[in-house]
């Protein structure tokens, strides 16, 4: 609890504090690379034959995803707490190549907690972090995957708070890491909102991601469900009236993996129930006396036992939907992507087109949908050819 007393007060702080925003604002800028573009996918779309689909470029960041964007967030945030050195969990390796990457940036000590299954599926990732400067740590206990990882990073951070940060790599665990995190990943949708609102001249009417711990969608939904935005009005560009934040529909992608009735998937809404885990009271895929289930995808990063906290809350209140897409789906729009836009999705983004292959046909053409793209497939394309029985 001290720990996370003292990590609350420096993130409250650090969000009225000007220099750390402008530090933080100029990174954005200059490492990270960003504003990521709004994408017009004009082949996609017309592949669909529905609604206009724009792709919130994440893939296009440093490091090729959006956990940048927290790892930048929270180094800095660290730096400024008077921390020498920052840890993190690991699944796949990509939050942890993100941490070992804003640990360089600011010359800090980095240690990566990874199960011992996850090192030997991601070695070049392994590799690509001691490469940046981390000590990576070996996680032989348990499903000696990524739950595993985050039990023995908790353990590290509260033996050496002193000098330690934690950097978690999602909107999951105790406060304040789901505020926190989201805060940081907050950036895309302040983006898109303001992007879509050049292109169309009015807000889109979906908004889609996929949902591992949920920090991709929190950080494109949250701008969005302000209440207090300003209705926007009725631009002369497409002559439609504005629409309204509350009329935007949302909707969160599950990793399906090989379907529900097989229990192998990492669907916590469709497949799950409430429960305690980690930090925080969320959907946990569970058995009737509370031990937490294996969970099976095709995307490591969706694959994940649990889901951030406000994705309960937002589905309760109704404002967000929730479904899911099987591991089959997810590879066919993987190559769908591939071929009509020259974009290489990750598995995980993936899911999100997934969706809107469904969705979008359904629908009429004036109707507009931004799928966040949270990473890009240069990781995947080994996996996938295995998948399709094609050595490399
Ligand atoms: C880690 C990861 C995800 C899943 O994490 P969220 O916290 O749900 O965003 C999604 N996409 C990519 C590319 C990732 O690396």
């Amino acid at each position: 609890m001290p720990a996370l007393k003292e990590l609350e007060e420096a993130f409250f702080y650090s969000k009225k504090d000007k220099e750390f925003q402008r530090e933080l604002r100029h990174l954005q800028k200059t490492y990270i690379g960003r504003p990521t573009p709004l994408y017009f996918a004009r082949r996609l779309t017309e592949h669909l034959g529905g609604a206009k689909i724009y792709l919130k470029r994440e893939d296009l960041a440093h490091t090729g995803a959006h956990k940048i964007n927290n790892a930048v967030g929270q180094v800095l945030l660290a730096k400024k707490m008077g921390k020498k050195r920052v840890i993190a969990e690991t699944g796949a390796g990509q939050h942890g190549v993100a941490t070992a990457t804003g640990a360089a940036l600011k010359g800090l000590e980095c240690g990566i907690y990874m199960g011992t299954e996850d090192m030997k599926r991601q070695a070049l990732n392994v590799f690509r972090m001691r490469l940046l400067g981390a000590k990576v740590t070996e996680v032989p206990t348990g499903s000696r995957t990524l739950k595993d990882a985050i039990n023995e990073a908790l353990r590290d951070w509260t033996t050496n708070v002193r000098t330690t940060h934690y950097v978690l790599g999602t909107v999951f665990g105790p406060h304040p890491f789901p505020v926190m995190v989201r805060d940081f990943q907050s950036v895309i949708g302040r983006e898109a909102r303001r992007q879509i609102l050049d292109a169309e001249g009015r807000l889109p009417d979906y908004l889609i991601a996929c949902v591992g711990g949920g920090s991709n969608a929190m950080g494109l939904f949250y701008e969005f469900l302000k209440e207090d935005n300003p209705p926007t009005p009725p631009f002369s560009k497409g002559g439609k009236e504005g629409l309204l934040d509350k009329d935007i529909k949302m909707i969160g992608v599950e990793a399906g993996g090989k379907g529900i009735e097989t229990g192998e998937h990492a669907a916590r809404f469709a497949g799950g129930s409430i429960g305690v885990f980690q930090g925080c009271k969320s959907y946990l895929l569970q058995d009737d006396d509370g031990n937490v289930l294996g969970t099976h995808s095709v995307s490591a990063g969706l694959d994940y036992a649990s889901i951030g906290p406000e994705h309960p809350f937002l589905k309760d209140a109704g404002r967000v939907q929730y479904t899911y897409a099987t591991d089959d789906e997810a590879l066919a729009a993987f190559e769908l992507l591939s071929r009509l836009e020259g974009i290489i999705p990750a598995l995980e983004s993936a899911h999100a087109i997934a969706e809107v292959v469904k969705l979008a046909p359904k629908l009429d053409q004036d109707k507009i949908i931004i799928i966040n793209l949270s990473g890009r497939g240069d990781k995947d394309v080994q996996h996938v050819a295995k998948i399709k029985g094609i050595e490399l």
